[in-house]
């Protein structure tokens, strides 16, 4: 039988990391064999675990790119887990098809936007071919009602204000000190646009 495909998708702090630990213990409960991945360029943990902020943490697997998760391909595993996968590559999609193909089952956390607003494309391709589609929200830190989005803020003249449409789509929180992220409502959440000098928010 083909593998089950689950994908928990949000902003960050909607606790992707926490269900997609929830529905491995489940499975380990059962009795069932998996590994979960996490991608070396996601530097926010150091050790070779997956962590979600309620405190929760299991062991994980550190693969360099999606494809190198195939090597356990034939380990009689009942289910792999993807943590993180918009840090992972295109070919992501591919990789959970072959486990798909091979009868294992495949848990998948990723964002679904990134801080201007755009789809993660590698995370949408795999909530098309799933099975089972969960969208987790945050609290929004404005407002609190439910945040969909992620706000990246950057630090200017001592205050912090929404970072610019044309700045790079990753950057990692912590590893310079001008960034920080928020879960925010559609309603709070903003981009900020360059032009003329002037920062306008649109
Ligand atoms: P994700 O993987 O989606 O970033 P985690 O699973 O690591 O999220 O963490 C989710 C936990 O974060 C929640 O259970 C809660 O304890 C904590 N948390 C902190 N700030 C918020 C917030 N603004 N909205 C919701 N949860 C929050
Ligand atoms: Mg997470
Ligand atoms: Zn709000």
């Amino acid at each position: 039988m083909k593998g089950k495909v689950e994908i928990a998708i949000g902003p960050m702090y909607s606790g992707k990391t926490e269900e997609l630990i929830r529905r491995v213990v489940r499975r380990n409960i059962a009795k069932q064999h998996g590994m979960i991945f996490k991608i070396s360029s996601d530097t926010r943990s150091k050790d070779d675990n997956v962590i979600s902020r309620a405190g929760t943490f299991l062991k994980a697997k550190t693969i360099e790119r999606s494809s190198d998760a195939l090597k356990y391909l034939n380990d009689n595993l009942n289910y792999v887990a993807f943590d993180e996968a918009q840090f992972f590559d295109e070919e992501l999609v591919e990789v959970v098809n072959s486990f798909v193909d091979f009868g294992t089952d495949v848990i998948v956390a990723g964002l679904n936007l990134d801080f201007r607003g755009k789809p993660f494309d590698n995370v949408m391709k795999v909530v098309a071919i799933s099975d089972e589609v969960v969208l987790l929200t945050a609290v929004c830190m404005v407002c609190g009602k439910d945040a969909t989005r992620t706000q990246r803020l950057i630090s200017k003249n001592g205050e912090w204000i929404p970072a610019s449409l044309s700045d790079p789509i990753f950057k990692v929180e912590g590893e310079d000190v001008q960034v920080r992220y928020e879960p925010r409502c559609k309603n709070c959440w903003k981009v900020g646009k360059w032009k003329c000098q002037k920062l306008e928010i649109t």
